[in-house]
Formats: structure tokens, C-alpha cells, sequence
């Protein structure tokens, strides 16, 4: 009797040590106040480097070590290499100089340094006297007295004191305000400490990937980069390319390449409707065309029809330089659409933009019998009533616009294809409110996306890996490339003289002003002014203007007559940057091209070369030149390869400005770098099979961990 009620004791005390086992939460879900001594102005203080909990801080990777594992002999210290010293005190004044400081000079029998403070109580002047013995940390700095440190770390050693140096190297952590580097390493001790639980942080990635791409464990990464032993590779760990953080990469490359999975699955998951190509209304779209499709062309129009065939939506990217001739695949699988009797709607990211596919589409489809509906923003009233009216009855089979034609009020009879065009400015969100439309029909379209601004493949894989991808790459014979000239603009004068003799000679061309993007209101001005400035340098020539604050039709007369070759000379914000074709027209200059990225300057190009005849492009900027503006502008000066472009401007800027995070809704991430470890996208990739066959539960968490607030945009 005793016994058992000595067992039931001891089983309740088992039970309840192992209730508290399990109830160890995961360190995603434990926030920063769990940790002794942070409270709630700390806890803001950390939100602002987005540490919220203890996964985030253990993720909050140092930057950069310091060596403070030996003491540095005096003899043999080099300046800008921190160190840690110790000696003796052999000198303490007050210098009066130019500012007043405490100058300290310590020795150690190898050799001598100086310790200055500018700011300096009484006591620690007391305490750092001749005779004491002191450690320090800093950095040693040439100085007219010889190596000075200029307020380092210290401690006075006492005689009974035998601490040690460091047994690994010292993390140093981006930081922030009011944030102390002692105050982070304290706090990431205290939540490695935690890492003994096994559900702190679970490892996600199966045995076979681990093993297959020779991965150590999450949870010894993490350990090692807070705290590395002395002898580690410092020069791997300075390129981010030391196996621990080669493993924290790859997981979470392998998140992102698994949310992007999850999306596609997710569009995928909502049925379309086959539109077997019928070749009737494409066959007498081609009779009328007055050329033929390049190779390129028809390559991807092939994938295209082919990817219609299925009951399952296309989702299908078109990469393809400026003047490769996109409009009018997507003219060919519109059509492909119609025969279906479906819906097809075009999509373009500018007014000036959509009004002209408007008119390409009209004159081509009017003679098939087709009705296009054309909404935008500024169609309204009576005339925006009819044209949702057409819509909604179907008389209008294809729906040209701007973003307005997927707005919740525009109603389709049966949406089978969504074209969206120069999709470089649509993100995520985008390409899921259109599945949104597609639900609600019953069926999901198919969607097509098309783009000028190639994106280098690392991107596209881990931006787009939701899409399948085409690429024309082949530019419709005849083009002759843009001969692209860089000239400072104190050469205005010339440039204008130029410009007059080419139009003249009956050439047309473009004056580009730009201006720091964000002031539209800036830029217009800039264009107005410039505009007015040319008109009295040339009153023999006749000179248009059109900005984003011009009313449509105001855009659209003055485009119609640059067009029609009633103007010589169109001044013009970056507004024409994408999609406008005038053939005739080829010299184009280009203001200040320093504050543009190179996708956006190519894009401008793209304008001219459009003809037979030899185009030109002026860069004018404005001096004094930064050596990577130089860089930039002579990369433009020695491609005319939208790819090439591309790739250099990912290297030179990175992939947030090239996608631009924000519209694309690529999250940015923690640890990896998509430039750095790009030779790991294949792995991942294939790991994230592995992992889906081997692991699928593993998958959720995996994301979370990684994107956990970013997965919200995969909801939209
Ligand atoms: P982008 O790919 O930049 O959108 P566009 O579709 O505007 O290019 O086409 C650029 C120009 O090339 C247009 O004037 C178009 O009519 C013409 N074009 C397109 N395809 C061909 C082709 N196969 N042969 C000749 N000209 C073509
Ligand atoms: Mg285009």
C-alpha cells in the first residue's frame, strides 16, 4: 500500500516533469520579454531589427567577429586590427591639446600603446594610474605618439583576477539604436542556452537532403555562428560561404522555394477550361499580318497554345527584349481564346500603354468581327456603364485596359485568358486577385504574362518559380542595333545642333527627362521646362510634350501625332519608358541617365532602333560621375542585350531594386543572398522534391519559420 501510493507520487511528480517537457514551445512562439531582464521598451527596441521572438534573435546572425581569444604581444600589433592587449600602466596625463583628453600608456615588456579618452570621469582617472595592470579591446590607430586606442573596452586586472580571454571568437551584431552590442550577445547566450530542448528548434530538413548536400544540423549552424571556435576559416565566414551558414541559406532558400511551390499548387487547384486551338480567327489574323512570325515567335506561341489545351490554367511567363515583338503573340493566343468563345482580357501597366494596344487590337480584330472594350480609370459615367455592360454580356470579346479591368466592379460573362503585359510592375498580389476573378466564374483563366525587363535566371527562379517560362529571343530581322553614345551635358548645345540636323533629314526623335522618380509633380515640370527651352532653340522644328499629369486625351493627340510624323521632336517624362512604338523615330536623348536603372534605361532605348534606319541614343549626365554610375552607363554603351543588361544591374544594385521588392512581393530575406549563393538554387530545388515526397508536413513549418509574416502576401 505504501508502495503504490509511494509509486502514484512519484508517477504524478514523472507526469507533470514530463507535461513540462513537452509544453517547451517551439522558439518561434516564446517572445523576447521570456528572456531575463527584457521588458517592454527593450522588446520595441529589438521589433525594430524585426526580433520579436527567440527563433528571430537566434536567426539575427553576427555580421562580423573580433579576435579576442589571445592577448596581442605590444610588439607586433598592427593598426586597424582589434586586438586585445594587457599591460601595465606607465604614464597617465591630462593632455590640453586642441581637446582635452586622458592619454594612458600601457606596456607589456614587448612593446607600448597609448589609450586615449576624450570623455573621462574622475575615478576612471583614478583607476587607470601608473602601476595598474589593465586588459583592453580596440582598435590600435596610427597617432602622432606612436598606436593609440581611442576609448576601448577595459578592465583593470586585479592581482587575485585570472579570467580568461574569450574561447571563441565574439560576434558582432547588426544593431540599433540604443541597443548595445553587450546587450545582444547577452541576450542571444541566454536563447542559445535554450537550444538544449529538442522542439526549441526542430530540424525541418529530411536525413537524404541533409546528407545528400552534406548539411550539419540546424541547430549545431546556429550554435557555431553565434560563437566560433578561434581556428574557424575567418574568410568563409566573411563571405558568408562557411558551411554553417551555407546550411541556414539552403533552408531558407528551400522555404521560399517551397512557398512559391505551395502558391502555384494553390492557383492550380481551381480548374480551367481547355480552348483547343481552332486555327480559324488566327488563320486570318496571320493572312492579314504583313509580316511572318520569327521562329522565336513561334516557338512560344506554340507553348502558349499548347499550355490552353489543358484544363488546368496556364501560368505562363514571356520574357522577351523590347521589340521582340510580344504584342502580337498575345494578339495570336487571344484569339485562341475567342475561337473558344472565351473572354480574353489584355492588361497594361500605363495608360498611354493600354490606349495604344487599344488601337493595335481594334484594327486588327474589327475586321474578324470582334468587338474590344477599352477600360480604364478615365473612362467614366455613361460611357464606363456601357463598356462594363459589354462586358458582362460578352458582346465584347476581348477587354483591353489598364489594371481598372480587373476591378471588382467589372463583371465577365467568361474570362478564359488574362494577358497581363510589361508585367515587371505587377507582383504576387496581382496575379492572385486575378485568381480571385477566376473563382468566381467558376473556373480559373488562363494567365499570361509578358515582360520587356528580362530577369536573370536566379531571380526568376526564386521570384517566379510559381510560372512556367517562354523566352523570344530573336529580334524581327531588319533592326539595326542603337548606337549608344555617354556625353556630360555641358555638351547640351552640341546635342541640340545634332539633334536639329537629324530632324531636318526627316528623322524623329525622343528628349527623355527624368528626374528623382518619386516627384512626378518634379518631373512634369523638368519636361515642360525643357520642352520650352528646345521650342525657342529650334523654332523650325515642331515639338511635342506629353507627362503623366496630361489628361489622357491630351497624351493621346499628342502621341497620335508624333505617331503620324506631324512632330519632329517628342520631350517626354519616363511616361513613353515601355511598349510605345514609332518606327520612324531614332535618336533618342536621355537626361541625367545616371538616376535610372539599367532595365529601365534599356527599356527607354527600346524606343528607337524600331526601323531600318541606324538609330542613336545620346546618354547625357551630369557630372561629377560616381565610379559605379560610370560603370553602369558603359554597360549600356557596350550591350544592346536586354539579358545581359539585366544581369549586370542585378550585380551592381541587387535584387531588390531590380525586382523592386515591394511590387513583386519577393520577400527579402535573413540570411541568404541570392547572388552569393545562387550556385544553390539547383540543390534547393531539387531538395524541395525530396521534401514534399519524403517529409510533406515538413513543408508548412518550414515556411513559417522562414516567411512567416511574407506568407501573408501568398493570401492576398
Ligand atoms: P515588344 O515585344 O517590345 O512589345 P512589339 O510587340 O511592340 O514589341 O513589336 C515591336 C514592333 O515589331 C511592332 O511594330 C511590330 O509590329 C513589329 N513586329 C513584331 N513581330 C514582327 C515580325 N515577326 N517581323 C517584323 N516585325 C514584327
Ligand atoms: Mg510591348
Amino acid at each position: 500500500m505504501v508502495y503504490e501510493q509511494q509509486k502514484a507520487r512519484t508517477d504524478k511528480v514523472k507526469n507533470c516533469l514530463e507535461g513540462r517537457k513537452s509544453m517547451a514551445k517551439p522558439l518561434n512562439e516564446v517572445p523576447v520579454t521570456a528572456l531575463k531582464g527584457v521588458g517592454g521598451a527593450l522588446a520595441e527596441k529589438l521589433a525594430k531589427i524585426q526580433i520579436n521572438n527567440l527563433q528571430d534573435l537566434l536567426f539575427h546572425l553576427p555580421m562580423r567577429y573580433q579576435d579576442r581569444t589571445r592577448i596581442a604581444p605590444m610588439g607586433t600589433l598592427q593598426p586597424e586590427m582589434d586586438c586585445v592587449v594587457q599591460g601595465r600602466v606607465v604614464a597617465a596625463d591630462v593632455m590640453m591639446g586642441k581637446r582635452r583628453s586622458l592619454l594612458v600608456r600601457i606596456s607589456d615588456g614587448s612593446g607600448s600603446i597609448g589609450l586615449r579618452f576624450y570623455h573621462f570621469s574622475g575615478a576612471q582617472k583614478n583607476q587607470l594610474k601608473t602601476g595598474a595592470e589593465v586588459r583592453c579591446f580596440g582598435e590600435p590607430r596610427r597617432a602622432a605618439t606612436g598606436l593609440e586606442m581611442y576609448h576601448p573596452e577595459y578592465r583593470v586586472i586585479k592581482a587575485d583576477d585570472d579570467t580568461d580571454v574569450e574561447e571563441t571568437l565574439t560576434p558582432v551584431y547588426p544593431a540599433t539604436e540604443g541597443l548595445t552590442q553587450q546587450r545582444i550577445r547577452a541576450l542571444c547566450q541566454q536563447a542559445l542556452e535554450k537550444l538544449d530542448n529538442p522542439d526549441a528548434l526542430q530540424e525541418f530538413l529530411p536525413e537524404e537532403v541533409r546528407w545528400q548536400y552534406q548539411l550539419g544540423s540546424l541547430v549545431d549552424a546556429v550554435r557555431f555562428l553565434h560563437a566560433p571556435p578561434p581556428d574557424v576559416s575567418y574568410e568563409l565566414l566573411e563571405e558568408g560561404q562557411h558551411p554553417a551558414q551555407r546550411r541556414l541559406s539552403f533552408e531558407e532558400l528551400l522555404a521560399h522555394n517551397l512557398s512559391m511551390q505551395k502558391l502555384r499548387t494553390l492557383v492550380r487547384t481551381v480548374k480551367s477550361y481547355p480552348m483547343p486551338p481552332k486555327q480559324e480567327l488566327t488563320q486570318s489574323f496571320r493572312k492579314e499580318l504583313p509580316f511572318a512570325l520569327t521562329n522565336a515567335q513561334e516557338k512560344v506561341l506554340a507553348e502558349i497554345s499548347q499550355d490552353m489545351m489543358e484544363p488546368e490554367p496556364m501560368l505562363r511567363l514571356v520574357q522577351g527584349d523590347v521589340g521582340s515583338g510580344k504584342t502580337v503573340v498575345a494578339a495570336l493566343a487571344a484569339l485562341q481564346a475567342v475561337e473558344n468563345e472565351f473572354q480574353a482580357a489584355v492588361m497594361a501597366p500605363t495608360e498611354i500603354l493600354a490606349e495604344q494596344h487599344e488601337k493595335n487590337f481594334k484594327s486588327w480584330f474589327k475586321p474578324l468581327g470582334i468587338t474590344v472594350a477599352f477600360l480604364s480609370g478615365k473612362v467614366k459615367g455613361k460611357k464606363r456603364q456601357e463598356v462594363l455592360e459589354q462586358i458582362a454580356s460578352g458582346e465584347a470579346m476581348v477587354i483591353v485596359g489598364t489594371h481598372a479591368i480587373f476591378q471588382d466592379e467589372v463583371i465577365f460573362k467568361k474570362l478564359g485568358l488574362a494577358i497581363i503585359d510589361e508585367q515587371h510592375r505587377f507582383g504576387v498580389h496581382q496575379r492572385m486577385s486575378l485568381r480571385k476573378k477566376g473563382e468566381a466564374n467558376g473556373g480559373q483563366p488562363h494567365q499570361l504574362i509578358m515582360t520587356a525587363t528580362p530577369i536573370p535566371r536566379t531571380l526568376a527562379m526564386s521570384a517566379y518559380a510559381d510560372l512556367d517560362c517562354s523566352i523570344i529571343d530573336e529580334l524581327p530581322p531588319g533592326r539595326t542595333p542603337v548606337n549608344t553614345v555617354v556625353l556630360g551635358d555641358d555638351r547640351r548645345d552640341q546635342v541640340i545642333q545634332r539633334l536639329k540636323t537629324a530632324c531636318v533629314e526627316g528623322r524623329q526623335a525622343y528628349w527623355v527627362c527624368t528626374l528623382i522618380e518619386e516627384s512626378e509633380a518634379l518631373q512634369c515640370q523638368a519636361a515642360e521646362v525643357t520642352a520650352e527651352h528646345l521650342k525657342k532653340t529650334l523654332p523650325e522644328l515642331s515639338i511635342g510634350l506629353v507627362h503623366g499629369r496630361m489628361k489622357a486625351a491630351e497624351k493621346l493627340e499628342v502621341m497620335d501625332a508624333f505617331k503620324a510624323g506631324h512632330l519632329h521632336l517628342l520631350v517626354a517624362t519616363t511616361v513613353i519608358e515601355v511598349g510605345v512604338d514609332v518606327p520612324n523615330a531614332s535618336l533618342m536623348v536621355i537626361e541625367n541617365p545616371e538616376r535610372l536603372g539599367l532595365s529601365q534605361l534599356h527599356q527607354l532605348r527600346g524606343r528607337v532602333g524600331r526601323g531600318s534606319i541606324a538609330s542613336h541614343c545620346l546618354l547625357m549626365y551630369h557630372a561629377p560621375l560616381s565610379q559605379q554610375s560610370r560603370e553602369r552607363l558603359q554597360v549600356m554603351r557596350d550591350s544592346s542585350d536586354g539579358f545581359v543588361i539585366a544581369e549586370k544591374d542585378l550585380e551592381l544594385r541587387g535584387p531588390g531594386e531590380v525586382l523592386g521588392t515591394r511590387q513583386t512581393g519577393l520577400a527579402s530575406f535573413r540570411v541568404a543572398d541570392l547572388e552569393r549563393d545562387s550556385g544553390l538554387l539547383e540543390d534547393v530545388k531539387n531538395a524541395g522534391r525530396v521534401l514534399l515526397e519524403q517529409a510533406p508536413s515538413n513543408a508548412e513549418p518550414l515556411i513559417l519559420r522562414w516567411l512567416g509574416h511574407a506568407e501573408k502576401y501568398a493570401n492576398v
